[in-house]
C-alpha cells in the first residue's frame, strides 16, 4: 500500500464524520480489492480490454457477481446495444431491471441482448413493485411470470420485492412465497430492495427471519458514520445475506458538489464515490444506472483499477458529505413525518426534487410530483420546524419543499 493510500478502517480513525464508529464496522477489511479475473478480451474495434471487473460472492449464494452491476432503468437498442455489449465484455454481466423500469419497456428491450450473448452467461435480477404496500403474495407471484415472459427467459437469478418499506413483507407468507418460487425454478434467489428510511428495521428483520438471499439498499460515502446502519449491515453479513448498494453517488445537486472542487490524482468524483463503497468489503456489489458509454467506461475503469482511494480522496468525500447533507434526503421519514400535522409527503416530494436536480429527469419528476394529491403536496400553513429538528441529515425541509413546489407543480 502506498503511503497516501488508506483502507477504510484507517480512514475512519481519522474521519471527520461525527459519530463514525469503528466498533460498528467490524466487518470492514483493510480495503483490499478482490482479485480480478485474469481473462482478457477484445472489443469489436480490436481494442484489447484489460482484465475484467472483479467479482465478489453475493452473501451465502455461492455465486460470484461483478462489483459493478448494470442498472437497466432505460430502453435499449434491440439490434445491438453498444453499452450492454461493452459492459458484458468488461465483465458487467449482471443486469438489474424491474417491471416498472423505462415505463415497462426495460424488460422487452433487454430480451434481444439476452439472446445475443446467451442466457447462461448473464445474471438477471428483476423486481416487482409493492404498489404502495398493496402488493400481495398473489401479485408478486403473478408478476414474476410477467417478468419471465417479457424477458423471454425461463428463470431469474434473483427476484426482488421492489421498494419495500412495510416490514409485513418479511412475514412468513412472503418468505414462504420466495421459497416456493425458488422450488418452482422461477428464480434462483429471493430478496428485496428498500429505498425508504426504515432500511435498518428491514435489514435487521431480514437477518432475524431468514429466507432472504440479498438486499439492495441505499448506501454511499455519506453514511459512514451511521452506527445503526452499520450494525444492520453487520447483522445481514452474519446472516449470509448478500448486500448490493444503490444510490452510491448520494444524489445532491451538481452545483452543491462543485463547492468542494474535488481533485484527485487517480479518480473522478463519481469514481471516488464508487471506490468508497467498494472499500467496504461487506458490500458485495454496487449498481449504477449507466446511460452513456462514457459513464460505463468511467465506472468500469474505477472497478478495475487496483489503486485505492488515498487519504486526500476520503477527506474530500467527508467534506462533501458534511457540506451537502442538508440537500440530500435519505428517505428516513419515520424521523420527520410524525412531526408534521398534515398529510404532506416530505420524503416523496424531496425524492422527486432529486430526480429533477440530480438525475436530469424533469418530466418524470413533474409527473410524480403532480400525481400526489393537493393535501400530500401542501406546504402553505404547515409547520415544519419540529420535523427539521428531527431530521438527522439537517435537511431544510421547508425550503426544499418550496423549491419542489416551484419547480415541479
Ligand atoms: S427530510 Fe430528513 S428526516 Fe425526512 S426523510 Fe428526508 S432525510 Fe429523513
Amino acid at each position: 500500500m502506498e503511503q497516501n493510500e488508506v483502507g477504510r478502517r484507517d480512514f475512519l480513525k481519522k474521519s471527520l464524520v461525527a459519530g463514525a464508529s469503528l466498533s460498528a464496522l467490524g466487518g470492514v477489511a483493510s480495503g483490499q480489492d478482490p482479485v480480478s479475473e485474469k481473462k482478457t478480451d477484445q472489443d469489436p474495434d480490436g481494442v484489447k480490454l484489460l482484465p475484467k471487473v472483479p467479482r465478489r460472492e453475493l452473501g451465502g449464494t455461492g455465486k460470484k457477481i461483478p462489483i459493478l452491476l448494470f442498472g437497466c432503468s432505460q430502453v435499449f437498442d434491440p439490434k445491438y446495444d453498444k453499452m450492454l455489449h461493452r459492459g458484458f465484455k468488461e465483465g458487467v454481466d449482471y443486469l438489474d431491471t424491474a417491471l416498472v423500469y423505462a415505463g415497462g419497456e426495460s424488460h422487452k428491450t433487454l430480451a434481444p441482448f439476452v439472446k445475443q450473448v446467451g442466457r447462461e452467461n448473464l445474471w438477471i435480477t428483476s423486481k416487482s413493485p409493492p404498489r404502495n404496500n398493496r402488493a400481495t403474495v398473489e401479485t408478486f407471484t403473478r408478476d414474476i411470470d410477467i417478468c419471465l415472459e417479457q424477458l423471454d427467459v425461463k428463470h431469474l437469478d434473483l427476484y426482488f420485492m421492489h421498494y419495500v418499506s412495510d416490514p409485513k413483507y418479511l412475514e412468513k407468507e412472503y418468505i414462504e412465497m420466495g421459497d416456493r418460487l425458488k422450488k418452482q425454478n422461477k428464480t434462483n434467489f429471493f430478496g428485496f430492495s428498500c429505498h425508504d428510511g426504515n432500511v435498518v428495521e428491514l435489514m435487521n428483520k431480514a437477518a432475524r427471519v431468514g429466507g432472504i438471499d440479498a438486499i439492495m439498499f441505499r448506501y454511499s460515502f455519506g453514511q459512514y458514520g451511521d452506527k445503526e446502519l452499520n450494525k444492520a449491515i453487520d447483522n445481514c453479513k452474519k446472516a449470509n445475506i448478500g448486500l448490493i448498494a444503490m444510490k452510491t453517488q448520494k444524489s445532491v445537486p451538481p452545483e452543491q458538489e462543485e463547492v468542494i472542487k474535488f481533485k484527485s490524482k487517480n479518480f473522478t468524483l463519481g469514481q471516488a464515490k464508487l471506490k468508497a463503497v467498494w472499500a467496504d468489503e461487506r458490500i458485495d456489489s454496487a449498481v449504477s444506472h449507466m446511460d452513456s458509454l462514457e459513464l460505463l467506461k468511467e465506472n468500469v475503469a474505477a472497478a478495475k483499477s487496483p489503486i485505492k482511494l488515498g487519504m486526500s480522496d476520503f477527506h474530500q468525500l467527508n467534506r462533501l458529505a458534511a457540506c451537502t447533507s442538508g440537500f440530500s434526503c435519505m428517505g428516513c421519514n419515520h424521523h420527520c413525518q410524525p412531526k408534521i400535522l398534515a398529510d404532506t409527503r416530505v420524503s416523496d416530494a424531496l425524492r422527486y426534487l432529486m430526480y429533477y436536480e440530480c438525475y436530469d429527469e424533469p418530466d418524470k419528476a413533474k409527473e410524480l410530483y403532480r400525481s400526489m394529491s393537493p393535501a400530500e403536496r401542501q406546504i402553505d400553513g404547515v409547520d415544519f420546524v419540529d420535523a427539521m429538528h428531527a431530521c438527522p441529515e439537517g435537511v431544510d425541509i421547508a425550503t426544499r419543499l418550496k423549491l419542489a413546489q416551484q419547480l415541479l407543480a
